[in-house]
């Protein structure tokens, strides 16, 4: 059994598990990037497993020129690795030569053994080489032996760090891939709020990538984008404290963290948030009636399950059983963990039959978890949601906050109709 207690620095016991995981591995956030970045293209290095998982979560390319793809790499010995790296280099030349409108390439790498061979940062150098400035082209790794499903996102914007230009004017950074709809909401907030220089990133363009330096405050509004965070912070930047902008609460928190470090005066504050936050408030309460005193549990999945806890307590009245995640980042979650109650059990990593087992010893209204969990407890008589639609559906903002309550309301209401 690989379960160990970890004392949180406000003395929380964590459940460490270190067993068989149930979670995609990271090439996943490719679904979702390649919307946000609209000039990139992100050429997974993989085998046919790769491609069918790319071809599977993003099977809505069909209807346009995709912006990924999957160079396969068959298996092949040491000596083969020369021609490899040609065939991966004749591969981008076709690519850029028949998709001018390309100006950022991400070299994905992935889990194969014969891909591990292959160095894809001296690869991007190498094609850096000969398609820069025209097109930038930059490695990450989307591989399931070092990254779970988020950790694919936050494997490309780490990548794209040392790429932005030093700068030390003043200036608050949104970090993390938002719809372009959320992101042009908060734009508008800290607009009214009177916060002048605000840029994000990942920017819509590449050519549009901002600058980093001592005058970067920056907000996550993510909290899946650890190594990000401390590659900016190598680059001088500060981060800003809060809770994420899940629900009327966490927004209005994570809009305040950056109302204060810009010198926003508090009044002018609460006037620019209270419609906004009157909306949420009224949003959440339609769902509120369903939720209140249902009791959910939470198998580690997308990273998000910290601060969707606190939403559901806080701002719902759920119980939370158990929240598990694949990985608690202490300091970017600090503002949330002190917000959720003291006897919450937290798990870090996985052990999915010990997980399991604790599901269905306590039976929870409501169970967040992977696709493959779902139906298996589906049949077992237990309400589930899949952690998957929490990444792919606009949940943050206040704006946003009625949609998120509810989809965790979803389920329940559909089980009572079907019981009924
Ligand atoms: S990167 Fe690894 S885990 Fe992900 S699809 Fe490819 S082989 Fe599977």
């Amino acid at each position: 059994m690989s379960v160990a207690a970890l004392p949180l620095p406000e003395s929380r016991p964590v459940l460490r598990e270190r067993g068989q995981r149930e979670v995609f591995c990271g090439l996943t956030g490719i679904v979702w990037l390649h919307r946000k970045i609209q000039d990139a293209f992100f050429l997974v290095v993989g085998s046919r497993t790769c491609a069918h998982l790319l071809q599977s979560a993003a099977g809505v390319m069909v209807f346009a020129e995709p912006r990924f793809a999957t160079a396969i790499i068959e298996e092949r010995d040491l000596a083969g690795l020369a021609d490899a790296n040609e065939e991966l280099d004749k591969v981008v030349n076709r690519l850029l030569l028949r998709r001018p409108e390309i100006r950022q390439l991400f070299l994905v790498g992935s889990c194969p053994s014969e891909v591990i061979k292959i160095d894809l940062k001296r690869a991007a150098e190498r094609m850096n080489a000969i398609h820069a400035p025209r097109v930038r082209v930059l490695n990450y790794s989307g591989s399931g032996i070092e990254t779970t499903f988020t950790q694919g996102e936050d494997a490309c914007l780490a990548a794209l760090v040392p790429e932005m230009p030093a700068d030390d004017a003043e200036q608050l950074l949104i970090v993390g891939a938002l719809p372009d709809v959320v992101e042009d909401q908060f734009l508008r907030l800290f607009a009214e709020l009177g916060i002048a220089n605000v840029k994000v990133l990942p920017a819509r363009r590449s050519t549009h990538l901002p600058g980093v330096g001592k005058g970067t405050r920056f907000l996550l509004a993510q909290p899946f984008l650890g190594d990000t965070g401390q590659a900016l912070e190598g680059r001088g930047a500060r981060h800003l404290p809060a809770l994420f902008p899940f629900g009327a609460e966490g927004t209005t928190a994570w809009l305040e963290a950056a109302a204060t470090a810009f010198g926003v005066d508090p009044m002018h504050f609460r006037s620019v948030v209270a419609p906004g936050r009157e909306r949420a408030k009224r949003a959440i309460a339609r769902q509120a009636e369903v939720l209140r005193g249902k009791s959910i549990f939470f198998m580690p999945d997308s990273q998000l399950e910290v601060p969707l806890a606190r939403f559901l307590h806080d701002e719902l009245g759920m119980e939370l059983v158990e929240v598990g995640t694949p990985y608690l980042h202490k300091s970017h979650l600090a503002a949330e963990l002190k917000a959720l109650p003291a006897d919450v059990q937290l798990s870090e990593g996985q052990d999915v039959d010990l997980q399991l087992d604790r599901v269905r010893a306590a039976r929870p209204d409501l169970t967040v978890c992977g696709l493959g969990l779902a139906n298996p407890l589906e049949q077992e008589g237990l309400a589930t949601k899949w952690a998957i639609e929490l990444v792919f559906t606009p949940v943050h903002g206040f704006d946003q906050a009625g949609d998120l309550a509810e989809l965790f309301a979803r389920p329940l209401v559909r089980r009572d109709r079907l019981v009924l």
